[in-house]
């Protein structure tokens, strides 16, 4: 993708400015931080007729820890038993558990002012929209927690011949997927439009293997890729796939055509932020063949969505848990005493007083870069920190008045432009009956992955509005044609650490089991991290393992 034309923006790191850029990031990251979350727009021209803002998880606190700010003393003492701290998918799925099973004495603490993490959703006046996470794909069978789950929620509304019946609103509304390529909106994203023989072939080769693979069982009996992932084969032959990278893989089975490589490397970049060559083959594959969902009422590999993405079980894991949700409280650092309990440090972001909880055990819901900074001495754990990968993102939620459209098949809820930077637009009011209004916010996605994360979050942090509008708009405007003019409104929101990816021995290495082991039966670890693979069913059961934790000490 050198040289492509859409890199214009991205690329603003090449060459001998990339040590001056660094030490000028990290000055001016400090000086964004301490302004807080969000920087105002000053529009220029040529983007006069555009508002809107840059935000993304709260800064401030991210800067005491980081960068260990003093604190005032603590202004009091309380006790519980159960502390979850964080409520992303996994720290709320460890409650819900936890209360399910008549565990109660538990609060669950948020440094933001909503629960979700990157499932967060937001709203403006023509629709809700995602921030991050927008969908799920219907759920496999025999993942009876999750469909318990989803049916408790009305997203499944019953059952037909022992298959799940799913709620035809929640089901992505057709037309599902287009993709832009060779000048034409394909239906699909898989590339078919222009393709020679050769390519179709292969094509075809690498879905026949994707099948082989979806059946396949190791010597253990268990199926080669599953989710949750621990509960997929441990054989050797599988799991030796994670040693190298995906497209080791795909030049060893002689997979090379440019259109498969665009179309592989975009998923992995759809799901992990990352390309083919950062990431293991095993995790590659995963993506493809872990998902045999059977529904009454929908295809293999159907999709689930909401206007608010997965804000939208964020909100019913939230209400199942009501009363144990404490937000825009931080904590900043986890010890023990001397009777050997947990004692947390916490912040209270509103009134900025610091305060002590001691718990008989904590659930960490929290990625390990913060539980790095948030551990502090008296807590071992036997790992690298370092083989940790995340992929930075930048989210643009784009309103506007009307959509110019080009030759081939009409809007989608996911639109895609054949290799560009961006996993394209998703089109937030597809599940929204109303069509009166030409009115759409459409929520754009772009994976920092053209150079190294650290890096590439620097850059991120200190792009001003325009420098993002200069990278997004080329693209949109070559997929619609004058739309530019058509643009209200943009709230970017970036992700510096938006989620693990699994790098090669990631998944099946020594870091991510030793992340999963508790410390002295009363410190748990729970987050999409000790997956390695950051979606929702993982986080999910991500709670629930370290829920099943807790229990397990008072013998439920
Ligand atoms: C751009 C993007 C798109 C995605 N799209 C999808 C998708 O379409 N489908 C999908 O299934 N998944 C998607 N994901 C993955 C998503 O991250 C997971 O599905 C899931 O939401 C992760 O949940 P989690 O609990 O592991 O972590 P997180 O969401 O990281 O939650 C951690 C929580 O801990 C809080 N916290 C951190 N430190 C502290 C502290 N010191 N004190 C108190 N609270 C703290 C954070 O504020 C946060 O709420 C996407 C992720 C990103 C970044």
């Amino acid at each position: 993708m050198n040289g492509h034309p859409f890199y214009k923006g991205a690329n603003l790191l090449s060459g001998s400015n990339r040590r001056s850029f660094l030490l000028k990031a990290g000055i001016i990251t400090t000086g964004i931080m301490l302004n807080g979350c969000l920087r105002k727009l000053k529009p220029n021209t040529p983007y006069k007729n555009i508002t809107g803002t840059i935000k993304g998880p709260n800064a401030k606190a991210g800067h005491i820890l980081r960068d260990k700010l003093s604190l005032p003393v603590s202004t009091g003492t309380r006790q519980v038993k159960t502390l979850i701290i964080g409520s992303g998918i996994s720290g709320l799925s460890a409650a819900r558990y936890l209360k399910m099973q008549g565990h109660l004495d538990f609060e669950l603490l948020e440094l933001e002012d909503h629960v979700g993490g990157n499932a967060h959703s937001g709203k403006n006046n023509v629709s809700a929209y995602p921030l991050g996470a927008h969908y799920i794909t219907i759920a496999n069978n025999e993942d009876t927690l999750l469909t318990d789950f989803l049916q408790h929620c009305g997203v499944i509304t019953g059952f037909e011949n022992n298959l799940p019946v799913y709620n035809e609103y929640y089901l992505c509304f057709d037309p599902e997927e287009r993709l832009l390529i060779n000048g034409q909106w394909q239906e699909g994203l898989v590339p078919e439009f222009g393709l020679n023989s050769t390519d179709k072939f292969e094509v075809k080769k690498f879905f026949t293997l994707i099948e082989q693979f979806k059946m396949a069982k190791g010597n253990d009996g268990k199926y080669a890729f599953d989710i949750p992932i621990d509960n997929s084969s441990a054989d050797d032959s599988f799991r030796a796939l994670d040693r190298i990278s995906f497209k080791t893989y795909l030049n060893q089975q002689k997979l090379t055509s440019k259109y498969l490589l665009w179309y592989v490397n975009y998923c992995c970049k759809d799901d992990y932020g990352q390309k083919i060559d950062k990431i293991s083959a095993w995790a590659g594959l995963h993506y493809f063949a872990s998902r045999r969902g059977k529904a009454a009422n929908a295809d293999a590999n159907a999709v689930l969505t909401w206007p608010e993405g997965n804000g939208w079980l964020t909100k019913k894991l939230e209400a199942d848990v009501s009363g144990h949700v404490l937000k825009k409280i931080m904590c900043y650092s986890i010890s023990y005493n001397q009777q050997g309990k947990v004692v947390a440090g916490i912040y209270n972001i509103t009134s900025g007083t610091t305060s002590t909880i001691v718990a008989d055990n904590v659930i960490m819901a929290t990625p390990q870069f913060i539980n790095q900074r948030l551990l502090k001495e008296g807590v071992t754990r036997i790992m690298d920190y370092s083989s940790f990968n995340y992929s930075p993102w930048f989210i643009a939620n784009i309103t506007v008045n009307h959509l110019p459209q080009a030759k081939g098949m009409g809007l989608c809820w996911d639109n895609v432009a054949y290799d560009t930077p961006s996993v394209g637009y998703v089109n937030a009011g597809q599940q929204t009956i109303n069509m009166v209004d030409e009115k759409r916010v459409l929520t754009w996605y772009l994976p920092l992955c053209d150079h190294e994360p650290r890096v590439a979050r620097l850059a991120a942090y200190t792009r001003t509005y325009e420098q993002w509008m200069d990278i997004m708009i080329p693209e949109l405007e070559y997929m619609h044609p004058g739309i530019t003019e058509a643009i209200e409104h943009v709230e970017c929101w970036i992700w510096g650490h938006g989620m693990i990816y699994p790098a090669v021995n990631y998944i099946w290495g020594p870091n991510r089991d030793a992340a999963k082991q508790p410390v002295n039966n009363t410190l748990f670890f729970a987050h999409t991290d000790l997956s390695g693979i950051s979606i929702f069913e993982e986080a999910f059961h991500q709670g629930i393992r370290a829920a099943k934790q807790v229990l397990a000490i008072y013998g439920k």
